[in-house]
Formats: structure tokens, sequence, C-alpha cells
């Protein structure tokens, strides 16, 4: 890890000690599980029995404050603590209660709101999805039609949300939806909607590859209470740009990218690539190298909240596309094998689940052509960093 000669003395034991429990708890299982993932949120059952390995040591709640439940680690040991997971190939664990709304609940929720929400959060009772996107309402997102009607001591909901992934694993789903028909943005509310609420369908979007991780997730009259709603009628959009800068820039990739790179490179030794290709890992390495310096030092000693320099944007822009230039490169060094396994209809075996049987490497290719799109897409992100930046050159 860079920078690991500089970290003080109890950071030092910090790490040591986050070691120490990667070597007892991961077992060979759970890293294929990684090295092998498909989608971006990998395996549901397999994430979860990581996260039960976290549990006990508050680790899967690091950030979040003591006072709510969490280990209330400072920023520097949350990043060690993450990157050393990434590095070495622990699942992925999924963030959105975890990391979305849970803190966001912390940050706008009532009292009531918090004593109900934040223990089931923490206890893996609860698993949420993410109501955010319409099909007119992506990189404008300000346009969502959904919208929650005020009758009498309830709000009804009708509209559609799309790209919702693992809608079909949630039981909660947080939503942005228009409680005033006026395209302002005041028009716009926060809701915390059960899954289970009569009215709810979820209807699965098959990925390239075949495996089953969005969904488009349907409100047919559903009815929710007015202390559904996080924070204040009207205030949606800023309960939203909070949780998305969260989910833009309080990601840990370094290590995980570094373990990937780290593939590509024994692969490459091993096929004995060309000086061309050799040339390629170079440029990657100093990017990723530069990403990392980025990641810790804007990232994570500012809680992935540098707001005013726009560095959620630029963390979210770079990992995705290290990313691609990863998969690019291990699609480079698969050559023919790749259209072996080409997912064209003559060629399409589904596995059991429904996914298209092709190596793990390829699908992984397919589902991350999406990074430099969700969570935002990365033109979007560029547009948010000149917008920040404009701000501080008046
Ligand atoms: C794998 C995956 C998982 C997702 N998971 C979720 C989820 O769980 N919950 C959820 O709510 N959403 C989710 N999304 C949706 C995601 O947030 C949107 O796809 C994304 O915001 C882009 O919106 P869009 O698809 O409507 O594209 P559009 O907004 O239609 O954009 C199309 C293209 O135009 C470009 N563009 C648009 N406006 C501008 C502009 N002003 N300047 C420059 N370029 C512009 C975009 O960059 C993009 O390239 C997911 C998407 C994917 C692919």
């Amino acid at each position: 890890m860079q920078f690991e000669s500089a970290l003080s003395d109890p950071d030092r034991l910090f790490l040591a000690e986050v070691r120490a429990f990667i070597d007892a708890e991961l077992d060979a299982a759970l890293i294929e599980a990684d090295d092998d993932q498909r989608a971006f949120f990998g395996d549901f059952a397999r994430s979860n029995r990581w996260l039960e390995k976290l549990r006990p040591r508050r680790w899967h709640v690091a950030h979040w404050p003591k006072a709510y439940g969490g280990a209330g680690l400072n920023a520097l040991q949350n990043y060690l603590l993450l990157y050393e997971q990434g590095l070495r190939g622990a699942p992925f664990v999924r963030p959105l209660g975890l990391n979305y709304v849970g803190p966001t609940v912390i940050k706008f929720g009532s009292e009531a709101q918090k004593a109900a929400l934040l223990p089931r959060i923490i206890n893996g009772d609860d698993h949420w999805c993410q109501g955010f996107s319409e099909t007119g309402a992506g990189s404008d997102l300000a346009n969502v039609a959904t919208f929650a009607e005020r009758r009498g001591d309830a709000y009804v909901i009708n509209g559609a949300k799309i790209w919702t992934t693992d809608a079909q694993h949630a039981n909660k789903i947080f939503c942005l939806v228009r409680t005033r028909r006026e395209n302002t943005k005041d028009a716009l509310s926060f809701v915390l909607v059960d899954m289970d609420s009569p009215g709810i369908t979820v209807a699965p979007i098959r990925l390239l590859a075949g495996d089953h991780e969005l969904n488009q997730v349907f409100f047919d009259d559903v009815e929710i209470a007015p202390e559904q709603l996080l924070g204040p009628e009207g205030d949606g959009w800023a309960v939203s740009k909070y949780l998305l800068e969260i989910e833009r820039g309080a990601f840990v990739f370094g290590g995980r990218l570094r373990r990937r790179l780290a593939r590509v490179i024994t692969a490459a030794k091993e096929q004995q690539a060309s000086s061309r290709f050799w040339d390629n890992v170079a440029r990657l390495d100093i990017d990723l190298m530069a990403y990392e310096c980025t990641e810790l030092r804007l990232g994570h000693l500012d809680n992935g909240r540098g707001d005013a320099l726009g560095t959620a944007n630029m963390i979210k822009i770079e990992w995705s596309e290290i990313v691609q230039r990863i998969d690019e490169l291990t699609l480079m060094l698969a050559g023919a094998r790749t259209l072996y396994a080409s997912p064209t209809p003559r060629d399409q075996v589904y596995g059991e689940n429904g996914e298209i049987d092709m190596p793990g490497w390829l699908a992984s290719y397919f589902n991350n052509r999406a990074a430099t799109i969700y969570g935002g897409s990365n033109e979007i992100q560029r547009n948010l960093i000149y917008r920040n930046l404009r701000r501080t050159w008046r």
C-alpha cells in the first residue's frame, strides 16, 4: 500500500489488526467469488457471508458514529479497512443500506426514523434499493415523474422506476418523487417505502451477460404515511444530492483495482505479452497510483465529502475509467478465447439463474461498460466539476 511507511503508530497497529482479521476470516471460496464477480455487486449470498464476518466488530458500519451503532473509525482507518479488503479479494459488501441510506438517515432523519431504521440496517434486517432513475429522468434526475399525491393522512404514489439494482432482494426502497406538479426542485421529496406495500411490482432486466442485477419497479396507488418522508416535503433534492455524493465518492476502490491489475500482470507475464501491451500496463499503473493518492488524500481524509472541489465526482470518473481500461487489457490477453465465448444468440448457454455461460472476466467486462454510466454518467460528473470550480473562480 502506498504511504504505508508514513502511517502513525496507532494507524499502523490498526492496519495490522485488519490484516490479521482478513487472514483469519477470508476463505478461498470468498476470494474466488470476488475474482469471478460477473456484476458490480456480485453474488448476494456471498456478499452477505462476508458481511456477517465484519458484523461482530461493527466493521460493516465502520464509519458510522458510535452513537448510532457504528464503529466510529476515523476516515483514514475506514480507508485502510476498505482498501485492504479490496486488495485481498473480499466480496463487495452491498452499500445501499449501510453506506447510502444509513448515513442519509443519520443526517436528515427524525429521532423516530433513526430509532426505527438504523438498527435494522446494522442488523441486516432490511435490504435497500435505490429508486431514483426513470425512463425520462436519468442524467436529468430532477425531471422524475413518479408522483406522491397527498390524500388525507397518506401519500399515494404512482409511477415507475428503472435500473433499480437489487430490487429483487430488497424489502425497502428509497425514492425521489414529485409531491407537486410544478417543474421546480422544491416540488421533489424523498420517500422511504416498504417493497411489500400493496401496488408495488418488480420486473427483471437482464444484463448483456444474462445476469439479473437490475429491475424496473412499478408503483400503482402505493400508500405511504407522511412519516415515510425523509426530510420535509419539498426537500427531496437536497437529501438526494447528499446521498449521491456519498454514492460517487465514499467508496474505496484502490485496493480492488490494484488486485485486478495484478491479475492482468501475472497473465501478461505468462503469455509473454508484447512491449506495446506493457506500455499500456505502465500507463495504467501510473494512473492507478494517482487515483490511489486522490482517493486517500481528498476522498477519505475528507470522508468522501470534498464537495467544493468536486472530489466525489472526480473519484467516480477515475475509478470507472480505470476499471474499464483493466478490462480492456484482460480482453486483449484473452484474444481468440473471447470470440469463442461470444454472447451472440448462436452461442448462448444459460446457467440455472438465466446468466449466459461465459468466463467471469468477460461477464465483468460487459457489466463494467456501465460503470461510466451508473451513479450519474461521467459526462455529468465532468459538468459538475466544472460547475463547482466555476464557483471558486468567482
Ligand atoms: C448497471 C446500472 C445500474 C444502475 N442502478 C441504478 C439504481 O440502483 N437506481 C437508480 O435509480 N438508477 C440506477 N441506474 C441508472 C443510472 O443512474 C442512469 O443510467 C444514469 O444516471 C444515466 O441516465 P440515463 O440512463 O437515463 O441516460 P441519459 O440521461 O439519457 O444520458 C444518455 C447519454 O447522454 C449524456 N448526457 C445526458 N445529459 C448530458 C449533459 N447535460 N451533458 C453531457 N452529456 C449528457 C449522458 O452522459 C449519457 O452518455 C443504473 C444504471 C446502470 C447502467
